[in-house]
């Protein structure tokens, strides 16, 4: 398929892959955007939880998706993030915005409303999307997907400095324990559950420099780029 501004690339996988950092610096390196399809779930759950919305109420919920107006912003590579119009950045990124974010993006107007609005954001292509579900999913067309994985604990260490530097006192052990629990809730749902598509490249991020990682990647974009002439 031809696109106005490049190519789709997908980049999904567990938390605490480093899908983020390395969507973020690939982004940057090829001169495309970057959507953080994870952030505009987590604004759906920061807004669920300020209005009080009960999740086992359908109805509640489907009115809830249609009145939600998420927004990512761009700035300095990286996004500000909007829910109906106040500013979330920092406060969707707490270890129960998480685990609420987990439960709520399971429900299927949920996932339909954020499944349409990043379509809409990324169709002409010159975009790189990281999520759970962009190469089997969102963008089961995307020229080039990554399936992103590091071992658990490597995960959970990442997740707890990244916590740790934000002045979070969650320790260590319960934070491998959130990500484990998470990674299991998302790949367990029976609504675009996490799993790599069947022409991903795997790529496991263990033991590995950020750099080397992007470098790969960026390799892999040249050649798709080249191979499907967009
Ligand atoms: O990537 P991040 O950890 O910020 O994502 C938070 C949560 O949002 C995930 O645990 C998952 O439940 C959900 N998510 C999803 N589909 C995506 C991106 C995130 O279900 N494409």
């Amino acid at each position: 398929m031809r696109r106005e501004r490049g190519i789709i690339v997908a980049i999904d996988g567990p938390s605490g892959a480093g899908k983020s950092t390395l969507a973020k610096e690939l982004a940057k390196r090829i001169g495309y955007r970057q959507l953080d399809t994870g952030a505009m779930y987590r604004a759906m759950a920061w807004l669920a939880r300020e209005t009080g919305l009960d999740l086992n109420d359908d109805a509640a919920v489907a009115a809830f998706c249609v009145g939600a107006n998420i927004e990512l912003q761009p700035q300095n590579g990286s996004s500000r993030v909007f829910a109906n119009g106040r500013e979330v950045t920092a406060e969707i990124r707490t270890p129960e915005i998480s685990m609420l974010t987990s439960r709520m993006s399971a429900l299927r107007p949920v996932r339909e409303a954020m499944t349409q609005l990043q379509r809409r954001m990324g169709a002409d292509g010159g975009v790189v999307l990281e999520g759970r579900d962009i190469g089997t999913v969102v963008f089961p067309d995307a020229e080039l997907k990554f399936f992103l994985t590091a071992s658990a604990e490597e995960r959970g260490r990442r997740r707890f400095l990244e916590l740790q530097a934000k002045g979070n006192s969650i320790s260590l052990e319960a934070t491998i324990e959130e990500v484990k629990q998470r990674d299991a809730q998302d790949a367990g749902r029976a609504l675009a559950p996490l799993r790599q598509a069947e022409d991903a490249l795997p790529l496991d991020s263990t033991g590995m420099s950020i750099d080397e990682v992007v470098s790969f990647m960026e390799r892999a974009v040249q050649t798709a780029i080249a191979e499907k002439g967009v």
